[in-house]
């Protein structure tokens, strides 16, 4: 189905266009331009976009799961909540497998393998983010600490983006740490520093090494010292490390987000590490084969541990703005450009640009999620969403 959005503003890579129209053929963006300026084909669908707001669909990097799913629990959990993430405005994510024993590695790898269901619909499973089994013990936030282990290569050895491995969370104090962090990189997975008690020389030994991310900061890791500095401060002083960051206001108190963005606007990611409570009402959830009981937010273990989010990325952007007062657009592109950035897709996914692919979103400038689709197809409708489109 071909499909025009005409009067509604842009979120182009370097502007916004405030009248723009935008044309979709097949799975891919065909053309972008002012209002008035494009000429649909006949019969394609127009989408009448006055007052809202087309984005790159948002794309989560670290996600446990939700709606009653745990991923670590059953891997193969990706594709139902790959079908209710849309309605979050999320059209690509990372499902992310806490530190777990090599079997259950290996079988996420050959749930991504083996591709979607029949008839699937929803966002797009990029590859899995590994948060572990590397790291630091005493660091280990709600991982089994019996999981964890020392970098070695024999366990990683069919880990690739060809396999499904697209992000890995290592410690990279760990004895063995910097030769793997090089082993993964040279196979083009990207590598993230977290659950680590670094120093600030250690942070900076895995950066040489090929680490170019954060695993939600300030979360399970060094707290900020005075006197010594560690992975956190690091990653803020370093232009090339992107920052992963949970933007709920309880994971990382707002007024260190405010700092956060002050010193790194270009280089944030929102991520939501929501887990299987997301999107469901207070009950008991799984978590990597514990059972939470989830009564607020965010959901901590019995031990007072926190045990994920109940976030959602469109709240999580909802929140910086708030926090912050930065504008929708720049808050947006933390988790749409950025993303990709961290990922080296940025040539794949995360535009408003011709030849990439229709994963949009549809939004009121208050961030109501109005449609979203992907690869062209529309796989979110808010109730009033059909009001607005007719055949042309
Ligand atoms: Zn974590």
């Amino acid at each position: 189905m071909d499909l025009f959005f005409h009067n509604l503003t842009l979120l182009t890579p370097n502007r916004l266009i405030d009248f723009g129209d935008l044309l979709v053929q097949g799975s891919a963006i065909r053309a972008i331009g002012p209002s008035g300026s494009l000429h649909p084909p006949t019969n394609c669908t127009h989408i009448d976009g006055s007052g809202l707001i087309l984005s790159p669909g948002f794309i989560d990097l670290q996600i446990n799961g939700g709606f009653g799913y745990d991923f670590t629990t059953d891997p193969h959990s990706i594709w139902a909540v790959a079908r209710e993430l849309p309605r979050y405005g999320v059209t690509a994510f990372l499902p992310t497998l806490v530190s777990s024993p090599p079997e259950r590695i290996d079988c996420a790898l050959e749930v991504f393998l083996q591709g979607a269901p029949a008839n699937f619909s929803g966002a797009r499973p990029l590859g899995w983010h590994l948060e572990g089994p590397f790291l630091n013990p005493r660091k280990h936030g709600a991982h089994d600490p019996g999981y964890l282990r020392l970098p070695e290569a024999n366990l990683t050895q069919n880990w690739s983006v060809k396999n499904g491995v697209r992000l890995v969370t290592i410690a990279p104090e760990l004895p063995g740490a910097l030769l793997l962090i090089r082993t993964l990189t040279s196979r083009g997975i990207a590598v993230s520093a977290g659950h680590s008690c670094a120093s600030i020389t250690e942070a900076q030994a895995g950066f040489e090494a090929g680490i170019r991310y954060v695993t939600h900061l300030f979360n399970a890791m060094t707290p900020l010292h005075q006197r010594q500095p560690g992975l956190a401060v690091a990653a803020l002083n370093e232009a090339c490390i992107h920052i992963g960051l949970i933007a709920d206001g309880a994971h990382v108190h707002p007024e260190l987000i405010r700092m956060v963005w002050k010193l790194a606007p270009t280089r944030l990611n929102l991520v939501t590490d929501a887990m299987a409570a997301l999107g469901k009402p207070p009950g008991v959830y799984p978590l990597a084969g514990k059972q939470v009981l989830v009564t607020e937010s965010p959901p901590r273990m019995e031990n007072g541990q926190l045990a994920g989010s109940l976030l959602s990325l469109d709240s999580a952007v909802k929140n910086l703005i708030h926090f912050t007062g930065c504008s929708l657009s720049q808050a947006l592109k933390t988790v749409t450009g950025i993303p990709t950035r961290i990922l080296g897709l940025r040539k794949q996914f995360g535009k408003l640009a011709p030849g990439y692919p229709a994963d949009l979103v549809l939004l009121t400038p208050d961030l109501e999620i109005i449609a979203t689709f992907v690869g062209g197809a529309p796989v979110y409708f808010h109730p009033h969403y059909q009001e607005r489109t007719h055949a042309g």
